[in-house]
């Protein structure tokens, strides 16, 4: 689809990720021809800019990102942007910005379609949210709403939220980021598992062993402690990220590759996800937090963390289905921050068959490799040269550095998606409800432990944090990834 008509109203055009994600993004789909001549976009924040200052600042993040930008091209893209100073709370502001989206639309002739995108502080979407229907803000074409993350806090708190968007947007035109979605690897979970005959039909309780997701950080909290401390790992890397990769693994076959159809299969698998009590966290979840080193802080030392803080910088655990093709696998997942490189990675380990060869043949491991490197491994027994013990090997595939180049930025496959009108790649509330569900339960026993006087196990930086090998039913193998 080339040319969509839009006005884009973006919540925080002044912020980091419009800088540093949405302008470039929004600059290669007109490149791209994905929207035009017939679009534009209102950025929206508290300082006093005017028009020509934005179009500066969309221009500078361009060149940021991009290292060849036609100049005619990028000053004819920046002229379709238009500033709104504008603060959230003040209902006058929303008539304002009606007004404007409204001027616009006929400038440019784009039908009545609007995209809003609420890219600032999770604490104002339920606010926008309101005044986008009590001022009718919504066009007469589509409309459509880009939700960040973190999407509330706890179960209760993403219902209140959910509510006050559902008070001007249906379901099916509410899209909640998760860039992780649109990540190259990621998004090639289902072919690799639907694509061919080998996974598929080796994809289950019979044959699978365990499936490991890592998703390591390098850097501690930096400025983000004010953030980070009323978060934690689990909330700000399981509640979404992991979980969803996890889905992706754990899903039974969709019917078709529509939206509908992968939606579909998602919550089938999502209602299966077995919620651990108080007993199973404390045997199954591991918390940690990570200690400092010459140059660097401790967790509790970092610039707006409380020295008793509990909250947790690091999470591993164990999980399961009781149904779909892996239900009763062991799930593990850990993430942490101030590990040892930053890696987002999953092992599917296949079960060992004690055959002719006995404890030479090792198991055979599935790779997934998201971050840095896009690249995907199995690891398999062959003879070696000229002899007859066995050794194990890899099966590889890589991108070439041509394509690894043409792989585009999540933020810009996920906006596309936007603009297209396809909603596979972002969370749908039935999803979501079952991941506050799971961390919910996690944090209310942690909450108990902490009563206790328990804390999260320190750890130190450079490492892949603290201990697991309690929740690891079969220490044996152990992770994996080391
Ligand atoms: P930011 O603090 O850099 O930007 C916030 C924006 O909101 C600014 O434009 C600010 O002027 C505006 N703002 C604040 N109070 C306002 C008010 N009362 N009225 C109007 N505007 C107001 O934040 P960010 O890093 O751009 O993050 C935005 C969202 O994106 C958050 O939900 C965050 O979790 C999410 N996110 C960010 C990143 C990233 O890389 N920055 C990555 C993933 C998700």
């Amino acid at each position: 689809m080339n040319n969509i008509p839009t006005v884009m109203i973006l919540f925080g055009g002044s912020g980091d990720l419009a800088h540093r994600k949405i302008y470039p993004a929004l600059f290669n789909l007109y490149r791209r021809n994905v929207i035009h001549d017939n679009f534009a976009v209102i950025g929206t924040a508290r300082r006093p800019w005017s028009h020509e200052y934005l179009r500066e600042q969309v221009a500078q993040a361009v060149h940021e990102s991009w290292e060849e930008v036609d100049e005619a091209q990028l000053t004819e893209f920046a002229s379709h942007f238009y500033y709104q100073s504008h603060d959230v709370t003040n209902v006058e502001h929303y008539v304002t910005l009606k007004q404007l989206a409204q001027e616009l639309d006929e400038r440019y002739e784009c039908g009545g379609n609007r995209i809003f995108y609420m890219a600032m502080a999770p604490s104002f979407f339920g606010t926008i949210a309101e005044h986008i229907a009590d001022q009718h803000l919504t066009g007469t074409g589509f409309n459509r709403l880009v939700v960040e993350k973190p999407f509330g806090t706890d179960l209760a708190s993403a219902e209140v939220l959910n509510q006050q968007i559902r008070n001007s947007f249906a379901e099916d035109q509410v899209f909640r980021i998760d860039h992780y979605l649109g990540k190259e690897m990621v998004q090639n979970i289902l072919p690799l598992r639907f694509g061919n005959s080998l996974f598929k039909r080796i994809w289950n309780a019979d044959a699978v062993k365990n499936v490991q997701v890592t998703l390591a950080e390098r850097l501690g909290v930096e400025a983000r402690g004010d953030y980070y401390n009323n978060s934690g790992a689990l909330r700000d890397m399981v509640q979404n990220h992991i979980m969803q990769i996890i889905t992706l693994l754990a899903m039974p076959e969709p019917k078709d590759l529509s939206d509908k159809a992968i939606h579909a299969a998602k919550e089938d698998l999502l209602a299966s996800l077995v919620i651990p009590d108080e007993k199973a966290v404390s045997e199954n979840i591991i918390r940690g937090q990570y200690l400092g080193t010459e140059t660097t802080f401790e967790y509790v030392k970092e610039p707006n963390v409380a020295e008793d803080s509990k909250t947790e910088t690091y999470v591993a655990g164990r999980l399961e289905f009781s149904k779909g093709p892996l239900a009763g696998v062991p799930v593990y997942f850990r993430t942490g921050k101030e590990m040892r490189e930053k890696k987002t990675r999953v092992d599917v380990v296949f079960k060992d068959e004690a055959g002719l060869y006995g404890d030479k043949a090792k198991t055979n491991v599935l790779t997934i490799e998201i971050d840095p490197v896009n690249q995907v491994y199995f690891r398999l027994n062959g003879k070696i040269v000229a002899g007859g013990d066995l050794r194990l090997e890899r099966f590889r595939y890589r991108y070439s550095e041509d394509e690894q180049a043409e792989v585009p930025d999540g933020y810009e496959r996920l906006i596309h998606d936007v603009f297209v009108n396809d909603s596979t790649n972002f969370t749908k509330w039935e999803e979501l409800k079952q991941y506050w569900r799971f961390v919910d339960a996690v944090e209310a026993a942690w909450q108990k432990q902490n009563a206790a006087g328990e804390k999260p196990v320190k750890y130190r930086p450079y490492g892949m944090g603290p201990d697991t090998s309690k929740i690891l039913a079969d220490p044996e193998d152990g992770w994996i990834y080391k």
